[in-house]
């Protein structure tokens, strides 16, 4: 059967538009082919954070992320310089942190279980959409289908190609593994070992956004993960260096950063004015944006999967594939309503970057910033239809 639904890349947003196609239209799964530049089980900068909305999308494709070697926090600390706002789940998990190179595996298999294929180590070069199809260039030979699904992230050539002067909205992100507290011996940090911490207190040296330490595992060994978030907002005033804040966290519990390999890469984060498809072209997840409060991509990832697959199949049946429905659809999903929401609360708690404004937020206006968070910013996942 001729590959003619080609989606280019293998992570979540990948998979998660194969998963949901093929359970919408199961029989389209024979013409659904994934172009993947790595092999699998490939590394992936990121911390690994699966909020509820995550495990909701994949329990709904029939997926238990429990499967995959995973650390759950108890409780999630949203601070100002170590104070602020504690939210945890009654008898559940906060925060349930994976590592990418065996979650993206693991969804590698299950897609494949489900009988699509995909093909690894072919690396996308150029496309070219024409108005009988897609011309797309790889290192291993030229295809063209019907339609392309451009799931690459945040560096992926898909949305160069197709909109190649789009302004980008891109957040600065740095991280780093080290061992668990154990390694610092220190007894103040016994409160922390299984919570998960953002703070924000870089904001007021305009660096919009904030250091995070969450727990995790390698190869069942439990590690720590910190890392930075800069949305770039307050570029154009003078920062310290972005790593300077987070070894000043990391100092602050008994680590030294240069102790440790610092890794980096850009997220590309949504903004409500990025064009999103091209007549038979379709962007998802980070390659679409991100959430731009915290460059939250996994689970947004798996909603975007499930909104372009109903409109990719609604395009076959009308044979019609302008996609010029699908900003619309994904605006009115609460997929696009929580990135909407996420936009706007960027927009203001980033720029109003004074210390008092930001000691107001985290420590004082607590019950409006958790009920602002339930409303706007959890619990999207059930409303996108599937
Ligand atoms: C440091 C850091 C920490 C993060 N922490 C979190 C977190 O805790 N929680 C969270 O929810 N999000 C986090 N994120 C964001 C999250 O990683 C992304 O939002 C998510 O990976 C987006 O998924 P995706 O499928 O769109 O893209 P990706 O996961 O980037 O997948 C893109 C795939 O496309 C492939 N590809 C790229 N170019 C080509 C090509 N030319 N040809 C073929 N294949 C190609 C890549 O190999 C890759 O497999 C973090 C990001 C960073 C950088």
């Amino acid at each position: 059967m001729e590959k003619d639904i080609i989606i280019i890349g293998g992570g979540p947003s990948g998979l998660s538009t194969a998963l949901h196609l093929t359970k919408i239209a199961p029989h389209l799964t024979s013409r659904i082919l994934i172009l993947e530049k790595e092999h699998y089980p490939r590394p992936k900068l990121c911390a690994g954070g699966l909020v509820a909305d995550a495990e909701f999308i994949l329990q709904r494709l029939g997926l238990d992320v429990s499967e995959v070697p995973h650390v759950d926090a108890s409780a999630a600390h949203f601070d100002f310089a170590g104070k602020g706002i504690k939210i945890s789940v009654p008898k559940s998990h906060t925060l349930r942190v994976i590592r990418r190179n065996e979650f993206d595996h693991w969804l590698a298999k299950k897609t494949l279980e489900a009988g699509i294929e995909i093909r690894e180590g072919v690396t996308v070069k150029n496309i070219i959409p024409n108005k009988d199809g897609v011309s797309i260039e790889t290192d291993r030979g030229d295809f063209n289908p019907q339609i392309v699904i451009g799931a690459d992230g945040s560096n992926g050539i898909t949305r160069s190609c197709i909109f190649p002067n789009a302004p980008v909205y891109t957040a600065r992100v740095l991280e780093v593994i080290t061992p668990d507290y154990s390694v610092v011996a220190s007894g103040k940090n016994a409160s922390r070992i299984n919570n998960a911490y953002f703070d924000f207190f870089p904001i007021p040296n305009n660096i919009a956004g904030y250091v995070w330490d969450f727990p995790t595992q390698i190869n069942g060994e439990t590690m720590r993960c910190w890392g930075i978030y800069d949305t770039n907002l307050l570029a154009d005033q003078e920062r310290p260096p972005l790593k300077n804040p987070l070894a000043e966290e990391m100092a602050r519990h008994g680590f030294n950063l240069d102790d440790h390999e610092l890794k980096g890469h850009p997220i590309r984060w949504y903004d409500p004015s990025n064009p999103v498809s091209t007549p038979r072209v379709l962007l998802v997840g980070d390659a679409a944006g991100a959430d731009s409060i915290f460059g939250e991509g996994i689970s947004i990832a798996l909603g975007y999967g499930a909104i372009a697959a109903h409109e990719i199949s609604e395009s076959i049946r009308r044979n019609e594939f302008s996609f010029s429905r699908y900003k619309s659809r994904l605006m009115r999903s609460g997929l696009g309503q929580t990135l909407f929401a996420r936009w706007v609360i960027t927009q203001i708690i980033y720029p109003l970057k004074w210390r008092w404004f930001q000691i107001l937020l985290w420590r004082i206006l607590k019950p409006i910033v958790i009920l602002v968070a339930w409303f706007f910013v959890l619990n999207w996942g059930k409303r996108i239809k599937i």
